[in-house]
């Protein structure tokens, strides 16, 4: 007989944090995009699309993109924090950071939303292009741009580079020359202040690789510099404290830093800057645990305080710009995989039930690599059956290939089962890898009646396309 999963007698106990569900087959309303439902059948759907179809259409393991959520949360960012930042000065703009999630399909449908692109490497800002992309509204970031990034990005007409080196400012400034223009740029700064869900570490100094530092000199040194460089135009200073921030706490000091000065700049030097950028950060809601403020509150409350420090050191409101990446593509996104191995393991506290899924840390590497946390749900039938505590973990040949660490489903999972994991939308896709020579997941787009690929899933002849083997004719010389 095969072991039946235990009951909630000899389960491992359930963390403190992960509520005793009312009604497993429920979904939390907020975990998941604005068209995602589940009926009675325990099926999920997507604007109508039943996933148990989407699966015998299109394999699993996928990525499902709820579209309409996406633009609709782009908009809506590109709305509030316009007509936030009017109310106090010249408004805001916002950068959708692509790093977050981005692909031919993404850009446009930022572009049309009314955000600038925020890109750190050439193969994004090609994303860019070849999604038509206004340059003016795209920025180019990195603390390690190479020559033909910076070439790249001044021939293409980019409305910011960020300098975030001593290095850099020669660099674009030779760049700049030799094609006889001004290139537009802004200064990274970092404020000594890393951000984090409610908490924030407000210090002297920081120790990572990014911008220049406040506190030492080397922010104002560098924007001294800039500031004398005819072929470099200094356009405002930028900060970007951390990820997955739910309040405004730490941009409030850091605001005050960097309204701070750029109020000292502007005297010093007798110019004016007319453009702050705070970065992105905006929290999202993984699981019940998590409570993000909205973009309306949060723009709200920026908008104060940025207007605030303006007042305290006298300075003419900036325009502000932001750049969100996560709050706006996180949500937008399910994984849907199909459960294979089943298992009871005697932890020796009790008893742990490990759900195996056709994909893991190739496809979500969050769970290992930040501790992240994510929900999931049965995605294609409903159950009479208690809820027990489940571990849902890949196919990897690691024992961290975790996807969910804890999580309530119904006691007779079990194989052929569809699991969904929500608010996979950013960071995900991004980070996947070919690890153990699996191929990665494609993105499925639905918007209302239509379904297509806004990344098709990679082949095994997609793979092998760069494997050769060793056989004359492949030789990089020839
Ligand atoms: C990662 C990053 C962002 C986006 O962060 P989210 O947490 O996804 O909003 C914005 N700006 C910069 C400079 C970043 O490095």
């Amino acid at each position: 007989m095969p072991a039946h999963i235990a009951g909630s007698l000899h389960a491992v106990p359930s963390p403190v944090w992960l509520p005793f569900p009312d009604d497993v087959n429920a979904l939390m309303p907020s975990l998941w995009s604005a068209n995602v439902t589940k009926g009675d059948d325990g099926v999920l759907r997507i604007a109508g699309h039943s996933v148990v179809d989407l699966a015998a259409a299109h394999g699993t393991p996928m990525y499902v993109l709820d579209v309409a959520d996406f633009r609709a949360r782009a908009a809506e960012f590109a709305t509030v924090f316009s007509r936030a930042f009017e109310r106090v000065g010249p408004g805001a703009r916002g950068y959708y950071a692509g790093k977050a999630f981005l692909c031919t399909a993404a850009a446009g449908w930022i572009a049309e939303a009314g955000l600038g692109l925020d890109c750190c490497t050439l193969g994004e800002l090609m994303v860019a292009q070849r999604a038509g992309f206004d340059p003016a509204l795209v920025g180019l970031h990195g603390n390690n741009k190479s020559d033909e990034e910076i070439a790249y990005a001044l021939d293409w007409g980019i409305g910011r580079i960020v300098i975030d080196s001593f290095d850099e400012i020669p660099r674009v400034a030779a760049a700049a020359a030799a094609r006889g223009i001004t290139a537009p740029v802004m200064l990274r700064i970092t404020v000594g202040v890393e951000a984090h869900t409610h908490d924030f570490i407000a210090t002297a100094h920081e120790d990572q690789k990014f911008g220049l530092s406040l506190q030492g000199g080397d922010a104002a040194a560098a924007a001294a510099q800039i500031i004398d460089v005819p072929e470099l135009e200094l356009l405002g200073l930028h900060s970007h404290i951390g990820s997955q921030i739910f309040d405004k706490a730490g941009f409030e000091v850091a605001a005050g830093r960097i309204i701070g000065l750029r109020a000292q700049l502007e005297r010093a030097h007798g110019v004016s800057l007319p453009e702050v950028d705070l970065g992105g950060g905006f929290g999202i809601q993984y699981t019940s645990q998590d409570t993000p403020t909205s973009f309306a509150e949060i723009a709200e409350q920026l908008a104060d305080l940025v207007a605030k420090a303006c007042a305290e050191h006298g300075s003419a409101m900036p325009l502000v710009s932001f750049e969100p990446g996560r709050a706006i593509a996180g949500p937008a996104m399910f994984t849907l995989y199909r459960a294979g191995t089943v298992k009871p393991v005697d932890t020796g506290s009790g008893v742990r039930c490990y759900v195996s899924v056709d994909g893991g840390m190739s496809d979500n590497i969050r769970t290992a690599l930040y501790d992240a946390d994510y929900s999931c749900t049965l995605a294609n039938r409903a159950s009479a059956e208690p809820p027990v505590v489940v571990r849902v973990v890949g196919k990897h040949c690691e024992s961290g290939d975790i996807v969910v660490r804890d999580e309530y489903l119904p006691a007779d999972i079990t194989a052929g089962d569809l699991i969904a994991v929500p608010g996979t939308g950013a960071y995900c896709r991004p980070l996947a890898s070919n690890y153990n020579h699996v191929p990665r997941p494609g993105v499925l787009a639905v918007e209302g009646a239509e379904v297509r690929w806004a990344i098709r899933p990679e082949s095994y002849q997609d793979m092998f396309a760069t494997d050769p083997g060793f056989a004359p004719g492949t030789d990089p010389e020839e």
